[in-house]
């Protein structure tokens, strides 16, 4: 039932020059899980990903969210109608206080970059107290709250991750899309990471669709996990049958 997919990829293929780095892939995440996508390097994940995202335009086939074809939207389309990637603190908000991060709020001119989709200036008043109330939930919810007036910038790695999670939380993502969030992390943070990741999906409903290198993080994370080579999907299963599989450790390790 399409109805149950918030995203469905339809034989999607994406060349650059004489490298088919998406070949003719489909597959699709089912609302409410926690997708991990994974593969060796050059197997696509990243390309796919950006055109999931809308970063990248396809050269054939369909990406359907929620039941309505958007390939070539933009982000910022995509991200109006609820889907979201997680964005690193941009260098210009590390002087901003953490629940000031989370106060900026989407704009909704289009072609609006980034900064402009995070940040409307003149909120009027009584938008700025609903959105200050919104942003201590989601303080509350991140354990976040001793650290809500520190500067974004002196925040530890893990607790920034955390700050980027909550910024998804703070527009009503029917998806999230998390690009090797691990990277850089240490392993209590990382735990910290994934409880808040399993808490939002399992509380909150929020759909995830993941790439990540770290294993034992997906793993632990996700299920389904999609296993992508030569820029096709080759597995489909929960980890421990993906990790039995022998097609798969020789899509890894094979010649
Ligand atoms: P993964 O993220 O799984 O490592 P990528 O999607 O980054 O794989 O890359 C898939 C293939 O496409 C690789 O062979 C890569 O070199 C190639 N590729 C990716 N992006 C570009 C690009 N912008 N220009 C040319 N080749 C690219
Ligand atoms: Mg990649």
């Amino acid at each position: 039932m399409s109805s149950d997919l918030v995203i469905d990829v339809r034989n999607v293929t994406k060349r650059f020059g004489g490298i088919t780095a998406v070949n003719d892939c489909s597959l699709s995440v089912r609302r409410g899980s926690i997708t991990g996508l994974i593969g060796p390097n050059g197997a696509g994940k990243s390309t796919l990903f950006n055109i999931v995202a809308g970063n990248i335009v396809p050269d054939s086939g369909q990406v359907i969210f929620d039941g309505k074809d958007v390939t070539g939207c933009k982000p910022h389309e995509l991200f109006r109608i609820g889907m979201l990637r997680t964005f690193q603190i941009a260098h210009e908000f590390s002087q901003m206080t953490a629940l000031e991060n989370l106060m900026m709020v989407p704009g909704d001119q289009p072609g609006e970059h980034l900064v402009g989709m995070w940040f409307r200036p003149g909120l009027v008043q009584a938008r700025e107290t609903e959105v200050r109330k919104k942003a201590l939930d989601v303080i509350d919810f991140l354990k976040l709250g001793h650290v809500r007036h520190e500067l974004a910038g002196n925040l530890s790695g893990g607790q920034k991750k955390l700050l980027e999670l909550g910024r998804t939380m703070m527009v009503d993502a029917r998806i999230v899309l998390l690009d090797e969030v691990a990277a850089g992390v240490n392993r209590t943070l990382l735990n910290d990471l994934a409880d808040n990741i399993e808490r939002m999906n399992r509380e909150l409903g929020y759909t995830f669709f993941v790439i990540e290198h770290d294993m034992d993080l997906i793993g632990r994370l996700c299920d389904p996990v999609i296993v992508m080579a030569q820029g096709q999907k080759i597995a489909e299963g929960p980890m421990a049958e993906i990790r039995a599989n022998p097609a798969i450790i020789e899509a890894y390790f094979g010649a």
